[in-house]
């Protein structure tokens, strides 16, 4: 795949940016077009129908029968015909797979190198290691399980099918029904990590190559059905019940932290940075997420992370308090990208954010 000769046949002056019709697709044609781009979303026939109420945001609609399509030569030719920039967000390696999503032969913002980690749980936590960003012990099934633990399927499934065991014969048990049912293919896809105590939040930052630093632009909370839900009956009648806690993601809350803390959640965000570029090819560039537990002792430990942009940054499309602080106008992460283009361009740098 050569991305530098299709950049060569592109006019930089007519970039369309461009992102599959879901997650923060809207957020992030809403920036590109505060920054002056034209806009293409690629959206299943099923959804075209809703993306079409925002067409002043959209100026091209590539619509496809299947999120597989996207690779297709003809979908190809005509994102090329467009000058299209692939933003890949949360969803886009769910939706079109592993080997779609990094073999496309269009430019995308950021590095496609970092999907085949983000794919495989292990080299996710071995990552953040690395790193030297605290994590949650990881249990093998040999391990005598000492605590409670949370057991996690592969992929961005938005915490569905994760389930809470205390000892290994449970989690065999468990997943012996998702091996029959076809959910996983073997026992190694999932992780089993101490279920830490605390409360959740997780960090929006981007990192820019041009200006050479890591900005904070946000934080949420992720409101999850229905282990959030279950705070709503009292504990005796949760109990009585016996509803196991499930962990979907229905949306994102808003927060501001401690300042006291931002020290700390900087440091582990330029961590993770400084151990990419030794680590994936062409590094992190953009956006990217630490999705941490904070505890009484305000310890943070971090128990996923995303390369790319992710749904809680849809809470600040007009800027947070965070992105305020640097840019001193309403900065969303979608427009945060956009400006990395624009300015990649200007200072004639555009293949140090484009892989
Ligand atoms: P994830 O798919 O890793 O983002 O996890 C989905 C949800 O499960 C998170 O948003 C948390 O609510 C919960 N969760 C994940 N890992 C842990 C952990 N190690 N300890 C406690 N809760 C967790």
């Amino acid at each position: 795949m050569n991305i530098e000769g299709v950049l060569k046949s592109y006019d930089l002056d007519m970039l369309t940016i461009t992102t599959l019709a879901s997650h923060s697709a809207l957020q992030i044609v809403h920036g590109a077009k505060l920054e002056g781009f034209r806009t293409a979303l690629v959206t299943l026939r099923s959804r075209s129908w809703f993306y079409k109420q925002f067409s002043n945001l959209i100026d091209h609609f590539i619509v496809v029968d299947s999120w597989s399509d996207l690779c297709n030569n003809s979908t190809v030719s005509k994102l090329r015909e467009l000058n299209s920039v692939m933003i890949p967000h949360g969803s886009y390696v769910e939706y079109v797979g592993l080997e779609c999503a990094e073999k496309i032969p269009i430019p995308l913002f950021g590095s496609r190198y970092l999907f085949a980690i983000e794919a495989d749980q292990h080299k996710k936590m071995e990552f953040l290691t690395r790193a030297g960003i605290p994590t949650p012990r990881i249990y093998s099934l040999k391990d005598k399980i000492d605590r409670p633990v949370i057991v996690k399927l592969p992929g961005a499934k938005g915490g569905r099918g994760y389930f809470i065991a205390r000892s290994s014969d449970e989690i065999v048990e468990r997943l012996q029904e998702y091996l029959s049912a076809g959910i996983i293919e073997s026992f190694d896809e999932v992780i089993i990590q101490e279920y830490l105590i605390g409360v959740t939040a997780y960090y929006h930052y981007f990192y820019s190559p041009i200006l050479e630093r890591v900005e904070i632009l946000g934080a949420d909370i992720r409101y999850e059905s229905d282990i959030d839900g279950l705070k709503r009956l009292p504990p005796n009648i949760a109990i009585e019940i016996g509803i196991e806690p499930t962990f979907t993601v229905v949306g994102n809350i808003p927060l501001v932290l401690r300042e006291s803390l931002l020290p700390k959640i900087l440091e582990y965000g330029i961590r993770f940075v400084t151990t990419a570029k030794t680590y994936v090819k062409s590094g992190i560039v953009g956006p990217f997420s630490l999705e941490s537990i904070i505890d009484r002792d305000l310890n943070i430990k971090v128990f996923e992370f995303s390369g790319r942009i992710v749904a809680g940054t849809n809470l600040y499309l007009n800027g947070s308090p965070y992105s305020h602080l640097y840019w001193n106008e309403p900065m969303s992460t979608g427009r945060r990208i956009a400006r990395e283009i624009r300015i990649a361009i200007e200072k004639n740098a555009i293949e140090k954010v484009l892989t």
